[in-house]
């Protein structure tokens, strides 16, 4: 099934990885839907999980699972030893300096939550302000205004360009002395534009502000390195880079962690505890209390690994051409408007279409087997910044092909002709 628009034919496929033999990876692409070869487009919803998670998540329930406590029998130290070792390829993947910066979290949304009960908690007060961006998932902004309706500090949002880029010399405006937290995405979920980060984290921390970055949307797509990007928190879910749902990791510098605030108690974050006094762990026990989603890091682990074998740069190549490709076609067809259109994107093609609800093509879609998000993508403020309520929005990863877009475009010619 050759592609219709041959400019990338066998290009795109074959430089960076066979894209043929990675789909052979992934069970779930043997799945029809409507009678059609499913087409994953919702990517940045969730991603698929190949084999090699489904399995690892298996053998642990076969052979290691235990609770966690290295020193009570064979299984704990099987099942400690995974999630160690789970624990160590996440450090890698994120290039931290230390194993004791990486917190296993249920996902970005709780990691987040995280730093905004304890560290916000403690340090954010009236007359402090937090920067957050236009671009931000609700789970950037909830958390943050939950916590200023009880203390009583301002949130102030940087502004985007009409191409849904971060507008920085309105954000250097926004910062001042008074400037205590910059948090902010790595990539938009709702538009796919990549921020710059490395700028923005640096011109926060000029004022001795802090900075997280959500990275919720970028781990699959870009090379992470915390050390370089220098961010003070960095978070991201294991569902959406090809690891199972309910784990994900805060990443925080170790002195910082260890100088927080502690947030749920319980077992496995204590030293030592009377009826009078508890003395903490430090981090990263420290932030996980209770028995953790052992099977579930274990299995973020395996998925680490895929990527590994994969290597995220000939990822990043691959997507960078499959996005070109789709962005070119959709461009041309009548009534199709792109919203996100930054030079500097990943993953994500977001549109609305003439004459057409959303959720009108999202349903036409899966009637091709395409599945795609159509709705507000939990990121309403942006997609009301271009005066819209809902986008389709067709998320790409690397199992993905030009022949799968050619079919998404096929489809939308098909509508317009139906209804001018
Ligand atoms: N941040 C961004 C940019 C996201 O896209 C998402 C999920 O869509 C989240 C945070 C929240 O992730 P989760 O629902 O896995 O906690």
């Amino acid at each position: 099934t050759g592609s219709t628009f041959p400019h990338l034919e066998g290009k795109s496929a074959n430089r960076f990885f066979d894209v043929n033999l990675v789909r052979k990876d992934f069970p779930i692409f043997q799945e029809k839907v409507n009678g059609k070869p499913l087409i994953w487009f919702d990517n940045a919803a969730t991603t698929q999980k190949p084999q090699s998670v489904i399995d690892r998540v298996s053998y642990f329930y076969q052979h290691e699972n235990s609770n966690i406590h290295r020193a009570a029998h064979e299984l704990a130290a099987r099942a400690t030893d995974a999630y160690e070792a789970a624990r160590e390829k996440c450090r890698s993947f994120l290039n931290a300096r230390s194993v004791n910066e990486v917190i296993f979290v249920r996902g970005a949304t709780e990691a987040i939550n995280l730093v905004a009960k304890t560290w916000g908690d403690e340090n954010l007060h009236a007359g402090d302000e937090i920067i957050l961006s236009n671009l931000e998932h609700h789970a950037n902004i909830v958390p943050w205004q939950q916590l200023a309706g009880k203390k009583g500090f301002k949130i102030r949002v940087i502004p985007v360009d009409d191409d849904g880029q971060i507008l920085l010399s309105e954000y250097a405006k926004l910062l001042n002395h008074r400037t205590r937290l910059v948090s902010f995405t790595q990539v938009s979920n709702a538009l796919g534009t990549v921020t710059p980060a490395m700028q923005i984290v640096q011109m926060a921390h000029s004022v001795g502000a802090k900075v997280l970055v959500d990275g919720a949307q970028s781990v699959s797509h870009l090379r992470t390195d915390v050390q370089a990007l220098n961010a003070d928190w960095f978070v991201f879910s294991g569902h959406k880079v090809f690891g199972p749902t309910g784990i994900g990791v805060l990443y925080g510098k170790e002195d910082l962690l260890n100088d927080t605030q502690t947030w749920q108690g319980g077992g496995n974050m204590i030293e030592d505890v009377t009826f009078e006094h508890t003395r903490f762990h430090k981090a990263p026990n420290r932030f996980e209390a209770g028995t953790g989603n052992i099977a579930d890091a274990v299995g973020l682990g395996a998925a680490i690994d895929y990527v590994n074998k994969i290597g995220i740069d000939a990822i990043h190549q691959y997507e960078h051409n499959l996005l070109q490709y789709a962005t070119g076609l959709l461009k041309n067809i009548p009534g199709l408007r792109q919203i996100g259109t930054a030079p500097d994107k990943a993953s994500v093609l977001s549109f609305v279409f003439e004459g057409y609800k959303t959720e009108e093509v999202g349903a036409a879609l899966n009637n091709e087997g395409i599945a795609v998000r159509s709705g507000h993508h939990c990121a309403q403020p942006i997609l009301r910044r271009f005066g819209v309520e809902t986008t389709v929005r067709p998320s790409l990863a690397f199992y993905n092909t030009t022949s799968e877009i050619d079919v998404l475009i096929e489809t939308l010619y098909r509508l317009r002709k139906a209804r001018k």
